[in-house]
C-alpha cells in the first residue's frame, strides 16, 4: 500500500465581526489548494493563524497574552522534530504591524486585513527559509483582494457574503477607517456569481457583509452604478434564495431604494441593525456621526410605516468623552422610542490613533459603569418584551446548525431570533414554521409545526 502525502493543517482563531469570520472563511479557501486543512486542535497545526480585532480596549495586550498561551504547542512540535508557524492577521496585525514581531520572538507573519489572498506568496517564502524568515506585509494593494481569491468553500444554509469593505465616515472613536482603509464596493457580478455558488451548495440564506454595507455602490451587471436597495432587487430573482439581510448600516447611507426593498421584497429580512451609538446630540457630534437623534428616529418611523413588523438593533458606546448625566438620559430617551430587540452596548474606551483618545473631559469609570447598567438593563428588558411577544405563534425559521442538545436544531426566525427545536436531522437547511412554545431574553424555544401541502414559502408574509 502507498503511503498518503501527509496533509498540512491551519487553526485559525478568530476574533471580532461577521467581516472577520468571513475574512478567516475566505484564508481557508486561499489555504486549501496548497494542501492545508483546518484543523481545531492547535496542537497539531503547521499554521496558527490569530485573526484579530481592534475595536475593543486592550485588543493588542490580548492577541500577546494569547501568543503566550500558545507557545507550549510550538515548542512541543518543535520537540517532536516539527515546525508551527505563528500569523497574526487582521486589524491588529494592520494596526501595530512590524512592532507584533518586534514583542513577540515566536510570531513568524504579520498579515494585515487586506493582504491574506497573498497567503501562498509569504506562506512559500517562510516554507522556503525552513522556517527562519519572519515576514510582516500589511500593504494596502492597488487592486482589490477579492479580484484574488479563489471560489468559496460551502458555507451552509446561511452564508456570509462581503460586498463592501472599509469606510470613509471616521467616527471620532472607531479604528476602521485606519486598519481596513477606505470604502470598497464589489462588483455585483462578482457578488451574484459567489451567492449563486452557495446556493448551489445548499445555501437559503445571504447576509451580505460591508463595515458600512448600506454605502455600497458598486458597478451594476448592467454596467452602471448600483446602489444596496437596487442590488436587493436584483438578488430577489436568484431562485432558491429565500432569505436576504444585510449589515452593518449607517444610517446616513438609508435611500429611498432600500425602503422600496424592504417595502416590495419577501425575502428581505424584516430587521435592521442600525448603530445610533448615542442619543445626544452633543455626543453625536463629537463622534463624528453626522446626524441627530431626530434624523434618526425619521429613519425609524419610515422604515415602519413601510414594514410595520420591522425590528431593530443598535450599538450603543456610554461614557464617551464630555457626555454629561443630561447626555445620558438623550440615549435612554431613543432606546425607549424605538424599543430594540437587539443591542450591543459598551462603556467607551480610548483607540490609540483616533481624534477621541485625544480628548479631555473623559468620564469617570465609575460613571461609565452605572451608565451601562442602567442602559442594559433597559434593553436587556425591551429584548425579553420582544421575544415574548412571538409566544404562541407560529413563525418560519430557517435551521442552520445543530443545537446544544441532543436531537435538536438551532434556527433563526425573520429578526433574528435564534430558535431552538427539537427536529430531525433532515430539517438542517430549511426553512419550516415553528409554534413558539418558550421565550426567554437570549432564545425562543418552539415545535416544528406539520406541513400542510399548499404551505409552500416559509418566508415571511409582507
Ligand atoms: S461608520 Fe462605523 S466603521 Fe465607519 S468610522 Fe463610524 S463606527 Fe467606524
Amino acid at each position: 500500500m502507498s503511503a498518503q502525502k501527509a496533509e498540512k493543517k491551519v487553526h485559525i482563531k478568530t476574533w471580532g465581526c461577521q467581516m472577520n469570520v468571513y475574512d478567516s472563511e475566505r484564508m481557508a479557501d486561499v489555504m486549501a489548494p496548497m494542501g492545508y486543512a483546518q484543523t481545531d486542535q492547535i496542537g497539531e497545526a503547521d499554521i496558527v493563524i490569530l485573526n484579530t480585532c481592534h475595536i475593543r480596549e486592550k485588543a493588542t495586550e490580548k492577541v500577546f497574552s494569547e501568543l503566550g498561551r500558545m507557545r507550549v504547542h510550538k515548542r512541543a512540535k518543535e520537540k517532536a522534530g516539527g515546525k508551527m508557524a505563528f500569523a497574526v492577521a487582521g486589524c491588529v496585525a494592520q494596526a501595530e504591524g512590524a512592532e507584533i514581531l518586534r514583542r513577540d520572538k515566536n510570531v513568524d507573519m504579520v498579515i494585515g486585513s487586506q493582504a491574506y489572498h497573498q497567503l501562498p506568496e509569504i506562506i512559500a517564502d517562510w516554507e522556503k527559509s525552513n522556517g527562519t524568515a519572519r515576514i510582516i506585509n500589511t500593504d494596502f494593494p492597488a487592486e482589490p483582494k477579492f479580484d484574488h481569491l479563489p471560489p468559496a468553500q460551502p458555507r451552509g444554509p446561511s452564508a456570509y457574503i462581503a460586498v463592501q469593505e472599509g469606510c470613509d465616515k471616521f467616527c471620532s472613536f472607531c479604528v476602521v477607517p485606519y486598519t481596513r482603509g477606505s470604502e470598497y464596493s464589489r462588483p455585483a457580478a462578482d457578488i451574484i456569481a459567489e451567492i449563486k455558488t452557495q446556493i448551489s451548495y445548499g445555501a437559503r440564506e445571504v447576509n451580505l457583509l460591508g463595515q458600512n454595507v448600506n454605502a455600497w455602490h458598486g458597478t451594476g451587471t448592467d454596467g452602471k452604478t448600483w446602489n444596496l436597495g437596487t442590488l436587493i432587487f436584483h438578488l430577489a430573482e436568484l431562485d432558491g434564495l429565500d432569505r436576504i439581510r444585510y449589515v452593518t448600516s449607517h444610517p446616513n447611507d438609508m435611500h429611498d431604494m432600500l425602503y422600496r426593498a424592504h417595502g416590495e421584497i419577501p425575502q428581505l429580512m424584516p430587521y435592521l441593525h442600525l448603530p445610533i451609538q448615542n442619543g445626544s446630540d452633543k455626543i453625536l457630534a463629537a463622534m463624528n456621526r453626522k446626524h441627530t437623534q431626530d434624523d434618526y428616529r425619521r429613519i425609524i418611523d419610515r422604515m415602519r410605516d413601510i414594514r410595520p413588523d420591522m425590528a431593530f438593533s443598535s450599538d450603543f458606546i456610554v461614557g464617551f468623552p464630555g457626555e454629561t448625566d443630561a447626555d445620558h438620559r438623550e440615549t435612554m430617551k431613543i432606546v425607549d422610542y424605538v424599543g430594540y430587540a437587539a443591542a450591543y452596548s459598551f462603556k467607551y474606551s480610548r483607540r490609540p490613533g483616533t481624534p477621541a483618545a485625544k480628548a479631555g473631559k473623559q468620564v469617570l469609570e465609575d460613571i461609565k459603569d452605572i451608565r451601562l447598567q442602567e442602559l442594559q438593563k433597559k434593553l436587556y428588558a425591551d429584548q425579553t418584551v420582544f421575544n415574548t411577544a412571538k409566544l404562541g405563534m407560529a413563525i418560519p425559521v430557517l435551521f442552520d446548525n445543530r443545537g446544544k442538545r441532543y436531537g435538536q436544531l438551532q434556527g433563526k426566525s425573520p429578526w433574528l431570533q435564534t430558535v431552538n427545536v427539537i427536529a430531525p436531522e433532515r430539517l438542517l437547511g430549511q426553512i419550516v414554521d415553528v409554534k413558539i412554545t418558550e421565550a426567554t431574553q437570549n432564545s425562543l424555544t418552539g415545535e416544528v409545526i406539520p406541513i400542510a401541502p399548499q404551505i409552500s414559502s416559509g418566508t415571511h408574509a409582507a
